[in-house]
Order: structure tokens, then C-alpha cells, then sequence
């Protein structure tokens, strides 16, 4: 990408409204300013455990929610099998598509950003290819995000409880001992 020009994710987007919110929900992520677990533990003073509240399997960052997720594996499911689709129609290395698609670094790189040089074993795909591929891997991201604003909507209230108790223990191990008395005073 030249200094200067649009990222693709932008410029190559389709520009209805549904897709200018998907669009933002990629930037976001790509920014790193979608709020995620581990982006919450790096800020958070109080030490907030990284790890996914959905599924636990592991630290909740960028590749966690877009490829590794169990909690929201079945809207991945459906759609990986679809952009394989879309691959095959515009790139003729089928064993290598295969790999990139089932390697969580890889499908994370080719949902966010089609265009990104990791994929240049595959890449690069014609103008036509990249628009499709980044129509439908917004929506993908889209959809993963609903999914999971959803679930964690509903597992709020134990969020909060647990949040609560665990500020409550901080703050009660903070508080500084009694001074213990000399007896030879
Ligand atoms: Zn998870």
C-alpha cells in the first residue's frame, strides 16, 4: 500500500450503510481499538484477567476472536466453508488455500485484510477477487462481533458479580497492617 491512499479495506469496500458498519468494525479491530479482553488486561491497572470470558480457552485478542473462539464457532463454521468458495473461484492453489484457511494466524490475516503481504503465497488476487473477499469477510467479522456482544450481554450480570468481588478482595489486601507493637518499649 502507497503512503498516502486509502487502505483497501476502504477503498475496496462496498459502500452501502450495512457496510460501512461492518467496514468499522474491521477498523477497529485492525486499530486495535475494539475492546477485547487482552487490550482490557494491558490497560487495566487492576490486573483483569486476559482471558476470554466466553469460551476460557485462552487470552482474547485479535486471532482469538476472529479464529479461535469456541463460543462463536458456529457462525465461523459456515462462513469459512463459504470463503473457501469465494478462494477457489479466483486462485487456483487449492492445497494452499486449505492450509490458510484452517491456520488461525492466516484465516486472521485473510479476514481483516485480504491484502496483507503474510498471504503473498496465495496472493496477490485480482481488484474483482479482493472487493468480494472483503465484502464478505467484513460481514464475517460483523457477524463474530454481534455474536459475541450478544453472549457476553447475557453472561453480564456474573461478569459484574465476579468483577465486584475481586475489586472487593484488591482492595481489602491493600489495606495496610496494623503497626505490631514493640514490647521492649
Ligand atoms: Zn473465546
Amino acid at each position: 500500500m502507497k503512503f498516502g491512499t486509502p487502505h483497501p479495506v476502504i477503498s475496496l469496500a462496498p459502500c452501502t450503510t450495512e457496510q460501512v458498519k461492518r467496514t468499522a468494525t474491521t477498523l477497529q479491530i485492525l486499530a486495535g481499538t475494539y475492546m477485547l479482553q487482552s487490550n482490557r488486561a494491558n490497560f487495566n491497572q487492576h490486573g483483569t484477567d486476559p482471558s476470554c470470558l466466553l469460551c476460557k480457552s485462552g487470552p482474547e485478542n485479535r486471532e482469538h476472536m476472529i479464529a479461535r473462539c469456541e463460543a462463536t464457532e458456529h457462525i465461523r463454521d459456515v462462513h469459512r466453508r463459504k470463503l473457501l468458495d469465494i478462494l477457489y473461484k479466483h486462485c487456483d492453489q487449492a492445497p494452499l488455500l486449505q492450509e490458510t484457511i484452517q491456520n488461525p494466524s492466516l484465516f486472521t490475516a485473510i479476514v481483516l485484510d485480504c491484502t496483507n503481504p503474510a498471504l503473498t503465497h496465495i496472493a496477490p488476487f485480482p481488484c474483482d477477487a479482493i472487493r468480494e473477499i472483503i465484502a464478505f469477510c467484513q460481514q464475517l467479522t460483523h457477524s463474530l462481533s454481534a455474536e459475541r456482544h450478544t453472549q457476553l450481554q447475557r453472561l453480564a450480570p456474573r461478569i459484574q458479580k465476579k468483577r465486584k468481588l475481586r475489586q472487593r478482595v484488591q482492595k481489602a489486601t491493600r489495606k495496610p497492617s496494623t503497626p505490631v507493637s514493640n514490647p521492649h518499649a
